[in-house]
């Protein structure tokens, strides 16, 4: 079975509003191994951790160190789950996967699409990397759940790279395609309502449940390839609830990547 790679982005220069996500890794990787729960996912079979190879977390100085980190894992011939850090991580993440993956499907979890052209002048924004990757050409599909802030500039975005929105307004998780390509899935904590994870930076109500997350992860009938779990804020957390909530999906994220 193939390794998944664990890597810590300590990173979160991409944020617009509050800084925080840099400190997140470590205390997601607490809560994954705290004794307060074991290590089973839903599917009844617990993490083998024989299969995880934790590389640790990287504290990075420059945006594009993220890639050649990512390009360092995925040359191991594994799978790579990336803790964040704000969710700027993912375009340069993304850019490494396309060397290996040209083929590439993404699913995005999020309360925002992240499909700015450039925010507040800097156009590697937490804001923006769905508008690089898409722009780019690294994702044969995007697919965006739990968003409920999309403008008219994000709109104008949405349509010019066809990208799927699947609004909360709108919200059917039987809609939510299956996919024919390797799949990335990428979870920004903020899609949650702030009432399950209030520990990040940006609080949007009106979000997805806990369960609701969770079932879309189980419906997944893709291969995941690759995956993150970005914008968990530790300073605006309350007794690390957030981080627990992380390490639940981490849970369910490993669980269907150990799959195939
Ligand atoms: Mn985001
Ligand atoms: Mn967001």
């Amino acid at each position: 079975m193939t390794k998944i790679i664990i890597q810590g982005m300590r990173y979160d220069e991409g944020s617009s509003f509050q800084q925080g996500p840099g400190l997140a890794p470590p205390l997601i990787r607490e809560a994954f191994y705290c004794k307060s729960a074991n290590l089973a996912a839903e599917n009844g079979r617990p993490i083998d951790t024989n299969l995880l190879n934790d590389k640790g977390d990287f504290e990075i100085s420059d945006y594009f160190e993220i890639e050649r980190t990512t390009l360092k894992h995925l040359e191991q011939d594994a799978k790579v789950l990336t803790l964040g850090g704000d969710h700027s991580i993912t375009f340069p993440i993304i850019k490494a996967y396309h060397t290996k993956y040209p083929k590439l499907d993404i699913l995005q979890i999020d309360a925002h699409s992240d499909l700015y052209d450039e925010f507040e002048g800097d156009r590697y924004s937490h804001a923006c990397p769905f508008a690089r990757i898409m722009e780019n050409g690294y994702a044969a599909r995007l697919v965006q759940v739990g968003i409920r802030t999309l403008n008219p500039h994000q709109a104008d975005q949405a349509e010019r790279f066809k990208v799927e929105v699947h609004q909360m307004k709108d919200l059917d998780l039987n809609s939510i395609p299956k996919f024919e390509n390797p799949l990335y899935l990428s979870l920004d904590l903020d899609g949650i309502d702030p009432s399950y994870a209030p520990g990040v930076s940006h609080h949007e109500p009106g979000g997805l449940s806990s369960r609701q997350v969770i079932e879309i992860i189980q419906n997944i009938d893709a291969d995941i390839v690759g995956a993150d779990i970005v914008e968990y804020n530790p300073n605006r957390d309350f007794q690390k609830m957030t981080a627990y909530v992380a390490a639940k999906m981490m849970k369910e994220i490993l669980a269907k990547m150990m799959r195939k």
